[in-house]
């Protein structure tokens, strides 16, 4: 692998969620553009050999820092290094960023609900999003839905708070669905698939997923992506191609 097509960048900052989960931010280089949505690729120093993974930005695309958002995967050779990355510490940045999780892809129908569906880490980019004016001029309904196993899993939701009362209501209103899959005393506990198919989501969010309308986005567990998808097409939503059509996905490992 060629390391010209890298910078060498410094961490700034972790913070720690929970055992498995933290995040990093780490300076930005000038040249680093991307858009909501999309990811970079990073790299960490493995015995003597750049190992390389994706890492979907969190921070919005107007900040001057990147922060990014990790499982620390049992015995994976990259995250269980970065685990113990600390202030100071220098990264691989790839110069350029990647991906089609971005709201330009969607043109038919028009923009006017959307609908974040998020599993674990797969929230990193829809936070991203959310901090981006562009996305609350664009849409009259924004809906996001981040489902974990336990509790204390549930990251970033004092950000979701913060931007709730910085973006929402302006221009588009704002529902943020936690579900615990895995506490039964959590409001929303069910898989979002499931969700879905008995109308809990919808009824939670007050609001219709409808093909004239809806924009659907999805990221995280690829089985999730799956299963969802497939409960999404069976109340008639599509896949979007060529920018038409309610359905975005990104997998996550
Ligand atoms: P996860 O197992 O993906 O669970 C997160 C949420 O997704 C839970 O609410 C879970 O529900 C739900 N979920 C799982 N399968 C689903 C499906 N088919 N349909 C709908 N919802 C579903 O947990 P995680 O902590 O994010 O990740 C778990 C493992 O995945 C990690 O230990 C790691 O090995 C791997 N992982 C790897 C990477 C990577 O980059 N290599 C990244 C992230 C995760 P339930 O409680 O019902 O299962």
């Amino acid at each position: 692998m060629s390391e010209d097509k890298f910078t060498l960048e410094t961490v700034l900052s972790v913070k720690r969620w929970s055992s498995n989960l933290f995040s990093f931010r780490m300076t930005r280089p000038a040249h680093f553009r991307f858009t909501a949505g999309q990811f970079a690729r990073i790299g960490i120093d493995v015995d003597g050999e750049m190992v390389v993974r994706a890492y979907s930005v969190v921070s919005s695309p107007f900040e001057e820092t990147l922060e990014f958002f990790s499982i620390v995967v049992p015995d994976g050779a990259f995250t269980s290094r970065l685990q113990y990355l600390k202030e100071g510490d220098q990264i691989y940045l790839e110069k350029i960023p990647y991906g089609f999780l971005t709201l330009a892809r969607y043109q038919q129908p028009l923009p006017q609900d959307l609908w974040l569906l998020a599993t674990g880490t797969g929230v990193a980019p829809f936070i991203s999003m959310l901090q981006d004016f562009a996305t609350w001029q664009n849409y009259r309904h924004i809906v996001l839905a981040y489902s974990v196993r336990i509790p204390d899993e549930l990251a970033y939701v004092d950000k979701i708070g913060e931007i709730q009362s910085m973006f929402a209501e302006e221009d588009a209103s704002f529902t943020f669905l936690p579900i615990v899959t895995r506490d039964p005393l959590a409001k929303l506990n069910q898989r979002l698939p499931k969700l879905i198919l008995s109308g809990e989501l919808e009824s939670a969010a007050d609001l219709k997923l409808k093909a004239d309308r809806s924009h659907v986005m999805l990221c995280g567990n690829p089985q999730m992506v799956e299963d969802t998808k497939e409960a999404l097409k069976s109340i008639g939503l599509t896949m979007n191609r060529r920018g038409e059509g309610n359905i975005a996905v990104e997998n996550y490992w």
